[in-house]
């Protein structure tokens, strides 16, 4: 039998107490290290894209953080007159979309971690890609690489050699969210007739758009089996075409 094995993880935000919260689920020993005197998100809401929420489906998270939430029907940017920029459909099931609380994700994502048991230092989330937040992929892309590492490393014990092979997975969508966030409006120091120009290319929209989509299409490694995740009925609200979100 494998010895017990045992992880410390600087940062106890949203990536760091999911990686906490799938390697106690996995039998690991798990101390987190928060710098700050209590565990606790700032800002308002969060959007949340399929890709999040299938990390939050896997450790048993999803429930607790997408109660009373929002699904948006679609993405859009308007420029400050109210005029749209773009939208981009969702293809339901698999690139939905949801706002909710940060302290109330957080929170079920902490709750999960504890109830496992929680208590290798490695750089994830924000620390290693730091992610400008035009396409609201930050939070998704940490928690996507933390359940796959708690994965990978449950398959094969030599942990520099999985470190290895998770960055070689993970490093190219990564990059592509980064800079679809980077290009994304208004992040581009464009004016909005241009940006509106652009996304809206006769040849070229859907393809932007699915570019803009594949962060939330892709599926976590080991969760390939996973039935999607779905609301308790009447947990969540839909927000009205065409009304603004707000983060
Ligand atoms: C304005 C804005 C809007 C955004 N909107 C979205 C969105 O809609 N959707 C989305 O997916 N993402 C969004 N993001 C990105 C998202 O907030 C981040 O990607 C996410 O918080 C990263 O999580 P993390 O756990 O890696 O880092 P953090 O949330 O920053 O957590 C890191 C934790 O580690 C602690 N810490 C740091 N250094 C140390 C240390 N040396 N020792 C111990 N503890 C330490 C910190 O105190 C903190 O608690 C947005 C970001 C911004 C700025």
């Amino acid at each position: 039998m494998r010895d017990r094995r045992h992880a410390e993880i600087a940062g106890g935000g949203f990536t760091g107490l999911t990686l906490a919260a799938a390697l106690a689920q996995r039998g690991w020993s798990v101390r987190v290290h928060e710098r700050a005197a209590e565990i606790r998100a700032f800002g308002a809401g969060i959007w949340l894209w399929e890709n999040g929420v299938r990390v939050l489906n896997a450790i048993g998270a999803a429930d607790e953080a997408l109660t009373g939430c929002t699904e948006a029907p679609d993405w859009r940017s308007w420029d400050r007159h109210g005029r749209l920029i773009d939208s981009i459909a969702f293809g339901r099931p698999y690139s939905r979309v949801f706002c909710l609380p940060r302290e109330q994700l957080l929170q079920a994502i902490l709750n999960t971690a504890k109830r496992a048991g929680a208590e290798i230092v490695t750089v994830l989330g924000d620390a290693a890609h730091s992610m400008s937040p035009g396409l609201g992929q930050g939070c998704g892309t940490s928690i996507v690489n933390a359940l796959t590492l708690a994965n990978m490393l449950e398959e094969d014990a030599d942990i520099p050699t999985v470190l290895r092979r998770w960055e070689a997975r993970q490093r190219p969508l990564a990059e592509h969210t980064q800079r679809w966030s980077r290009i994304t409006w208004p992040l581009i120091p464009w004016p909005a007739w241009c940006a509106r120009a652009y996304y809206n290319l006769p040849a070229g929209a859907s393809w932007i758009a699915r570019q803009r989509r594949r962060p939330s299409e892709h599926i976590v490694y080991g969760t390939e089996d996973m039935a999607l995740w779905m609301p308790p009925e009447g947990a969540l609200e839909v927000t009205p075409h065409g009304q603004r979100g707000v983060t």
